[in-house]
């Protein structure tokens, strides 16, 4: 059982850094402290007060989260209309619990009202189709994108890194139904979980009309500071034997074999910042 908490907040936009400001996101935008998805592998609880967590969140993650109730006043008083805003990079907008919590309709209702130049979607929740209308009507006034996480086509793989998460198939459903309701949806494949590798590239390839973004698991071995993969998740590539996986190595074979299948139909397949400088590029910048 998942414990839901609200609080005031004293700002809502931040400046960007690291890998967000080098994808070209000048703000990032999170509505809520702590993500009841819960994934084995997320880096954010491994960020702690870098990420703005308190002690509770990384000791607990995914077992609580903490809205921010007065998200969508304080964006309407910060937002001035040039930014480029990332939704989020330390939380999913569309968490199960947003279900009861709406905070997503009233920052949509501002971001149409009083649009940044680029605002961009980062979840794995089906719940964001609840809020079609509303997407519609911010693209009108702003670059808006939606980036759908996909991780794996195996179903078993995916219960085991991210129990709390849609099937593959629930969203690819729902990649194909943001995009025929108008609004540039992208496949991210992040992290790349144990999967078929050319299988899952044609089934994100197909229900996207945009190039894919991907990043394998991220690793302390080659990257000694800052946001890593959760322990757990290396716990469970152990125990299932997917210990490869996080061998750069054999990442560097997975991502070739992706753009493989990517060139073959006339698309790219973008690894980390450059995948994501996509989603921060305003139309006429493109
Ligand atoms: S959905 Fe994203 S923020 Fe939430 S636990 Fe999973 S990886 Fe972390």
């Amino acid at each position: 059982m998942f414990r839901i908490f609200a609080e005031p907040a004293s700002s809502i936009l931040s400046k960007t850094s690291g890998f967000i400001a080098e994808a070209g996101f000048s703000h990032s935008l999170t509505p809520a402290r702590n993500c009841t998805f819960g994934c084995t592998y997320c880096y954010v609880p491994t960020m702690r007060i870098y990420a703005g967590l308190k002690p509770a969140d990384w000791a607990s993650w995914g077992q609580f989260t903490t809205f921010k109730q007065n998200a969508a006043d304080l964006l309407r008083r910060a937002i001035r209309g040039g930014e480029s805003v990332y939704c989020s990079p330390l939380v999913d907008p569309y968490q199960p619990v947003e279900e009861q919590q709406r905070l997503m309709p009233a920052i949509l209702e501002v971001i149409a009202a009083r649009p940044p130049r680029v605002f961009t979607i980062q979840t794995r929740g089906p719940l964001i189709l609840r809020d079609l209308d509303l997407l519609r009507r911010a693209a009108e006034r702003t670059d808006l994108r939606v980036s759908f996480s996909l991780t794996t086509n195996r179903e078993q793989v995916r219960r085991w890194y991210e129990p709390h998460c849609a099937p593959f198939e629930e969203r690819l459903e729902v990649i194909r139904a943001l995009r025929a309701a108008g609004i540039r949806t992208f496949a991210t494949l992040a992290p790349i979980l144990p999967c078929d590798p050319e299988e899952f590239a044609a089934a994100a390839l197909e229900a996207t009309a945009e190039n894919l973004i991907g990043d394998p698991f991220h690793n302390r071995r080659s990257k000694p500071h800052g946001a890593t993969t959760r322990e757990q998740a290396e716990r469970v590539s152990g125990v299932r034997g997917f210990e490869q996986w996080h061998d750069p190595a054999f990442q560097a074979e997975v991502v070739a074999r992706i753009a493989g299948v990517a060139r073959s139909r006339g698309r790219q397949f973008g690894i980390g910042p450059a995948g994501f400088r996509w989603l921060a590029c305003s139309a006429e910048n493109r």
